[in-house]
């Protein structure tokens, strides 16, 4: 039991849940504007570019149309049905519709997969640092949150021996990110085979694949989908969404691809939680996988740009280094030798220099001597925010 000082005896597991602090810096940003600071926000994930104006429309549509009734829980069939041709597209994989189930964002098939399989008593493995929902939620299911360590010195790609030389029998979910967030690492594919290839010993295991940035890779580089590997479907979830790549994140959508024997579970768990995903932005998803794709690639190119100009101009600063980020909107310079830690550093480039980041450590306690930046603001801010942290370093 825990008490909120209040009075009220909450459940425990609330001092194990966890939070993104990246909302946090979101609200100290806007609070300096508020008071009249000229702040350059490279603190939260998501793209700056509009919606395109299609999907909008296909939107505003539906709701004319009358789409505003409760659908079916799992969404829509003709939705389901573009998903699984847009992975056959861009993935080359065959999906069974009806294995796929639309939610409100990337976030609830996460939250969904930890009540599915964390207790106590159960481990759950994650990259540290990685997106902090993965810990909060292994922590607030009851399970042993395990983490695997994402290096600088291997790009920040995961090593499948380092991953899974920690299972054992208590290891019931594995969780991957590629292309991920913070670092923007890579995991390449003869790594992934390596990984999929061992887990072959543990048929027990099962492997949550956050692909949310998958169409965001830089240099000609490819994404390997975990669905790619055909003897893991019966354990695998992958997880996409709307919201990186289509500018979606204020619409909430997302899905996942479960596996069979999962299916009914999901879904009841979705008509306990939210009944079903809003009409007409289902609609409004299906207008952007069947519609021209063109926007999506000029948002990718434009951050390929940004990419290469916040790589270079941070790698300039003295005391900060960092690699080439391959993939998603981030960077994830080393910035150890400034002599401050890493929430330091957030802490002062945003009061100080007007620059909002956020420090490694909101992304698990490996991320020390690490801060992420987004670049997913103009070229402008960028240049105007390097030359600022340079400035007051
Ligand atoms: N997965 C990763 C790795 C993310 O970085 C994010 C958002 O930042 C999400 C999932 C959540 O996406 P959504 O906003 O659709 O819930």
């Amino acid at each position: 039991m825990s008490n909120n000082g209040a009075g009220l005896n909450l459940a425990a597991s609330l001092d194990r849940l966890g939070t993104e602090s990246a909302f946090e810096v979101l609200e100290r940003a806007r609070q300096l504007a508020v008071i009249g600071k000229d702040i350059i926000n490279l603190g939260i994930g998501q793209p700056d570019f509009k919606t395109p104006d299609h999907i909008t429309e296909a939107a505003v549509k539906a709701l004319r149309d009358g789409h505003h009734r409760y659908t079916p829980a799992n969404g829509i069939p003709q939705l389901r049905e573009a998903v699984a041709e847009d992975l056959h597209r861009r993935h080359g994989v065959d999906v069974n519709p009806d294995h796929v189930v639309i939610v409100p964002g990337g976030k609830p098939t996460m939250f969904f997969a930890m009540l599915m399989f964390g207790e106590p008593g159960a481990e759950i493995m994650y990259p540290n640092p990685g997106f902090p929902i993965y810990e909060s939620m292994i922590r607030f299911s009851g399970a042993k949150a395990v983490p695997f360590a994402l290096e600088e010195t291997n790009g920040f790609a995961f090593s499948a021996e380092a991953v899974l030389s920690q299972v054992n029998e208590l290891t019931r979910l594995i969780i991957v990110n590629s292309p991920a967030n913070p670092t923007g690492g890579i995991t390449p594919k003869e790594e992934i085979d390596k990984f999929c290839e061992g887990l072959e010993g543990f048929p027990h295991v099962a492997v949550l694949s956050d692909e949310i940035y998958s169409n965001m890779l830089y240099g000609g580089r490819q994404h390997t989908s975990f669905l790619q590997y055909p003897a893991l479907r019966d354990r695998l979830i992958m997880l996409d969404g709307w919201s990186k790549s289509y500018a979606m994140t204020g619409w909430r959508i997302g899905y996942a691809v479960w596996p069979e024997s999962c299916v009914e579970y999901v879904t009841r768990l979705c008509i306990n939680d939210h009944s079903c995903v809003n009409a007409a932005v289902q609609q409004a998803a299906i207008a952007a996988l069947k519609g021209p794709q063109d926007a999506v690639h000029k948002m990718v190119s434009e951050f390929d740009g940004r990419r290469r100009i916040i790589v270079d101009g941070l790698n300039k600063i003295p005391g900060v280094r960092c690699v080439d980020a391959a993939g998603a909107f981030y960077a994830f310079p080393n910035i150890e030798e400034t002599g401050l830690t890493s929430r330091d550093f957030q802490n002062h480039m945003l009061e100080k220099a007007g620059v909002a980041t956020v420090s490694g450590t909101s992304f698990g306690s490996w991320g020390e001597g690490y801060v992420r930046f987004s670049y997913a603001n103009s070229t402008e801010n960028i240049n105007r925010a390097l030359e600022r942290v340079a400035a007051a370093l």
